[in-house]
């Protein structure tokens, strides 16, 4: 999270004002060899201008990354457009007209695909105007000096536009445009700004120079906000960050572990204090490129994060496709209700089977004797069938592996808990599994039947409900007296107003998106297990949200 100074930032604006959109074409006037030569010039230093932004956007934020920035230099030689802003030239227009039609084809047949491929359309934009700044001699504003304390807003980002943010100054960024996968939301993250993208229209309301706290994680701003979130935010920056696990005030350790997604949020986990990793979702290394991973180098990115925890344990979530987590090359069919589709479990089983039994063969390849503890998890479990499956094609990798001698160990093997159904059966899951983790995310979409990405009901899509706490209630009473341990790994596990009542409901581990486990494990040293429990008793009987919110705040009251 956190709070600032609304700043707005309007750089097609700059362009509308110098009459660029203006598609008359009266400027048919020009000598072709002059404008020939300002365009080549100008490609030159826009060649040059980005390959200087590639160079330190690999410092700041990542080998990966910095390519995005590669693939506009290859953009500026596209051959399409190339031939495009050539004929324009010929015909007579000036150089600065010639590139806005040479884009404009390429760019609409970007924005008329899905997923990433539509993301690509911001990326030729980018370039345009980059050729188009150049051409007019105009100086981009420089996002790499705002004030101290900026919320920037945009209608969008590019990417070089993002990669230029210095984290000192700039508290967090809003965007109209954009997914949680566009390039600006993978920069922000890499650089730990707090950021919120896809707000859509109503962004436009808020006027520069007003108050704006950015909540990253539960994806929402709030617009002059009152002194309570004020401090609550001011409070996160100041926690200090502990690497030794936290134990409450009267002795019990509280796994405090991480959420990630990309090979490189392992070590950003590690330096903030994580004593593990309690989620990675490996759909991010099946994302972005155009055909799965293979077994080696699958082997490879889970041993990478086993051996960044020697002491602790990683759970690694296997493949959880379909609903809101598309992937081009599977081919997932268009569903009328994707998220009670074919999603997670139920397409490792069949017709991702193979995907599956790779992925497994990996794990199980990763997991050494000599390293951290490695869990394999399956998500979006609905039926004991469907877990006894998943089980019995774990085993026969394991048996498969000791056939054939392939060096390889046997990692615990549990179950996410983020269907209802899940939740009433969990004390013959707790009999079957190594372990249960609570996904609150889906969970409480699916206890609530609200939509977890749908504005309109984000109202009821909240953790703290009656019902949401009694169904994880049920699932820590059913593993009770089994050896499965029960740990948490949905947003609700990173509010640290919320630490209490789940070391009260009697949660064993606790994880959550990095930046926020200093200020959990900092809860959590502060707890005293009789009164968690009393407070849980008291929110389990609540009949409204209300009724819990108003127990949880009371509570923290007292403690302070
Ligand atoms: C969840 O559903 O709570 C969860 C952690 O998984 P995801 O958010 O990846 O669906
Ligand atoms: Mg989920």
């Amino acid at each position: 999270m956190g709070i600032g100074t609304a700043r707005w930032y309007r750089p097609d604006a700059d362009l509308e004002l110098l009459g660029l959109e203006d598609e008359s074409g009266s400027d048919s006037e020009h000598d072709p060899g002059a404008e020939r030569e300002r365009f080549e010039r100008a490609r030159e230093q826009a060649r040059e201008d980005l390959e200087g932004e590639r160079d330190r956007a690999r410092e700041r934020i990542g080998e990966e990354e910095s390519e995005i920035l590669g693939a506009h230099i290859q953009f500026l030689g596209d051959p399409q457009i190339e031939s495009g802003i050539s004929e324009g030239i010929k015909e007579g227009h000036g150089a600065e007209h010639a590139v806005q039609r040479a884009f404009e084809d390429p760019i609409s047949q970007f924005e008329g695909m899905d997923g990433r491929m539509a993301e690509r359309a911001d990326d030729l934009r980018d370039v345009r105007d980059r050729l188009l700044r150049v051409l007019l001699n105009r100086e981009r504003t420089d996002l790499g000096s705002l004030p101290e304390g900026t919320v920037l807003l945009a209608d969008r980002l590019t990417p070089s536009d993002t990669v230029q943010l210095d984290p000192e100054q700039v508290r967090g960024f809003v965007t109209a445009t954009g997914g949680r996968t566009s390039h600006a939301a993978i920069f922000a993250r890499s650089l730990a700004i707090p950021a919120v993208v896809g707000v859509g229209d109503a962004l436009a309301e808020i006027e520069a120079g007003e108050e704006i706290a950015v909540d990253g994680e539960g994806e929402r701003i709030v617009v002059s906000p009152e002194a309570a979130t004020r401090e609550r935010v001011e409070g996160r920056e100041a926690v200090e960050i502990r690497s030794e696990r936290a134990k409450t005030a009267d002795g019990e350790e509280i796994e405090i572990v991480a959420n990630v997604g990309r090979p490189t949020e392992v070590g950003g986990a590690l330096d903030r204090g994580a004593d593990g990793i309690g989620l990675y979702r490996t759909e991010f290394l099946f994302l972005d490129r155009d055909a799965p991973p293979g077994e080696d180098e699958q082997r490879e990115t889970y041993a990478d994060a086993l051996d960044a925890f020697p002491e602790g344990r990683v759970v690694v979530r296997t493949l959880d496709v379909g609903g809101d987590k598309p992937i081009p090359y599977l081919d997932l069919p268009e569903e009328e209700n994707p998220f009670l589709g074919e999603r997670g479990i139920r397409r490792s089983l069949d017709p991702d089977s193979q995907l599956f039994e790779t992925q497994l063969r990996a794990l199980c390849r990763a997991a050494g004797s000599d390293k951290g503890e490695l869990c394999v998890m399956v998500p979006l479990v609905a039926a004991i069938e469907e877990f006894e499956d998943a089980r019995k094609r774990f085993e026969a990798v394991l048996a498969d592996l000791d056939r054939k001698g392939v060096e390889h160990a046997r990692p615990a093997f549990g179950v996410m808990i983020e269907t209802p159904a899940a939740a009433l059966m969990a004390e013959e899951l707790a009999d079957r599994a190594d372990f249960l983790s609570i996904g609150t995310n889906d969970l409480t979409q699916y206890v609530m039947a609200a939509d977890r990405g749908n504005g309109r009901v984000a109202g009821l899509h909240d953790s703290q409900y009656p019902a949401v706490l009694r169904a994880i209630r049920h699932t820590v009473e059913g593993a009770r007296g089994t050896d499965a341990w029960v740990g948490m790994c949905g947003e609700m596990a990173g509010d640290p107003a919320l630490t209490e009542l789940l070391v009260g409901l009697g949660l064993d581990e606790l994880s959550t998106s990095a930046v926020t486990i200093p200020e959990v494990k900092a809860e959590v040293e502060e707890i005293d297990r009789e009164r968690a429990r009393d407070l849980a008793e008291r929110a389990l009987g609540a009949s409204t949200r209300a009724e819990v919110s108003d127990i949880v705040t009371r509570s923290e009251v007292q403690n302070t």
